[in-house]
């Protein structure tokens, strides 16, 4: 079928009726561009959604995939097990940070989020301390849209039709447009005092009682927010302080976003469990991992005596495919050193970071902020969705956040995509305000 009917798909997070009133069809992709059902080049400022971070149509990666499905094309991982998914976690667990040793494979990243709860319900469960149900999560975050990732998270479209079933609170988002509008990098100012007011939420529901704090270190599509300086370091010292896991979901931080491997390292501050997906496979398979600090998988071992531990798993946790992309992504990632090359003090992170704060003026424009190769730029109005289509007019995909469109390109990005941007962008402000 050369003209399928746009009827029948129900499209995720898309407006159906304006998408399929006026189509944008991608229907291929290489390096930093799509290609469109119109044979045009667009340049991708997204990484997709923010996962294809060494660019479009790696050989290495496709030819990895189809070399896998000839060889062995599903195996299941409950009881049984195939060689390729204790390869990819002997080398996720080498790469991340501290304990962080113990690998659990989800499809994408609201699996991870799942996951990530129920390990923690899991491990207090085990040390006896099964009261701990509660989970503090953000104001503004995002945690995918499975039940338990809506209930944690804070985008209130999000859940109002859905419920929070889950027994959660949540801190306050980590903006401050009066003292950190315009930051390059890690805002200045108020991070301590935003992260102790973890203290109050623990005075009210009592330490006893909370499981975890779930954040992203950057908080992505809730506006991307970077961390103020010393918030996350604080929470991990509230956190310690009162036996409260810490779960860092860097779906979108991890895997060289911030100019490390995870921004974990970057910013310093250890979590219990690491919640990742998107660059995994550098998009090009679902596929998310959860890492589990030692101590939590030792818990959880050790509370039962035989028999299944973890009660908890999907049929295509591990799935030789994804395994395939992802250790051909870490093959490329690694040659070509693109986890460095997101570091903020890098030669193209800067480029990237002066040629976006060079809008700062525009009619309309609030605030412009960036840590590394991840921005937003935020209006006085929610004009994302139209300067989003414009842009995609003149051959640039951003991502629409309401008041703010996000950037977060491909690792591999060169100066004259930044020019391309900065150029197009300041086109699309002016043309809408
Ligand atoms: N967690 C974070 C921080 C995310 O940004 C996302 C997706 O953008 C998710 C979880 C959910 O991932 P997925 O869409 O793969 O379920």
């Amino acid at each position: 079928m050369n003209n399928p009917s746009l009827n029948t798909h129900w499209m995720p997070f898309t407006p159906n009726k304006g998408f399929k009133a006026s189509p944008r069809m991608l229907t291929g992709a290489k390096g930093m561009h799509w290609i469109t059902d119109d044979n045009r080049q667009v340049l991708d400022m997204t990484a997709g959604l923010w996962c294809c971070n060494a660019g479009h149509g790696n050989p290495h990666i496709a030819e990895a995939i189809a070399r896998q499905a000839r060889e062995l094309d599903y195996a299941p991982c409950f009881g049984f097990g195939h060689p390729l998914a204790f390869e990819l976690s002997e080398r996720l667990a080498h790469l991340a940070p501290g304990n962080l040793n113990r690998v659990f494979y989800t499809n994408s990243g609201s699996e991870s989020v799942e996951t990530a709860l129920k390990m923690a319900l899991a491990y207090h469960h085990a040390r006896g301390e099964a009261g701990r149900q509660l989970f503090i999560g953000r104001e503004r975050g995002y945690h995918g849209v499975n039940f338990g990732g809506i209930a944690v998270g804070g985008i209130t479209n999000n859940y109002k039709a859905f419920g929070q079933w889950l027994p959660t609170d949540h801190l306050s988002h980590t903006q401050d447009l009066r003292r950190n509008a315009f930051s390059r990098g890690l805002p200045l100012h108020g991070g301590i005092d935003m992260a102790n007011e973890l203290e109050k939420l623990i005075r009210l529901h009592d330490a006893s009682r909370i499981a975890a704090v779930i954040i992203e270190p950057i908080s992505g599509a809730g506006g991307v927010l970077p961390p103020p300086v010393g918030y996350l370091q604080r929470i991990r010292e509230i956190c310690d302080q009162h036996g409260i896991l810490l779960i860092f979901d860097e779906v979108i931080c991890g895997f060289g976003r911030t100019g490390e491997a995870f921004a974990s390292q970057t910013f310093q501050v250890q979590p219990d469990i690491m919640t990742t997906a998107k660059g995994l496979t550098n998009g090009a398979a679902p596929m998310g991992a959860v890492l589990a600090g030692d101590h939590v998988y030792d818990a959880v071992m050790e509370a039962s005596a035989s028999g299944v531990e973890f009660f908890h798993g999907y049929t295509y946790s591990a799935h030789p495919l994804a395994c395939a992309a992802a250790m051909a992504t870490l093959d490329v990632y690694e040659q070509d050193g693109l986890y460095q090359r997101g570091d903020a003090d890098g030669e193209i992170s800067q480029y990237f970071e002066r040629g976006l704060h060079s809008l700062k003026g525009l009619p309309g424009v609030i605030d412009i902020r960036n840590y590394s190769l991840i921005a937003a730029v935020e209006f006085d109005a929610p004009a994302g969705t139209d300067i989003q289509a414009m842009a995609w007019e003149q051959g640039l995909m951003l991502r629409s956040l309401g008041n703010a469109i996000a950037m977060s390109p491909p690792l591999i990005l060169e100066k004259e995509h930044v020019d391309q941007t900065v150029g197009i962008l300041e086109r699309c402000i002016r043309q809408h305000f």
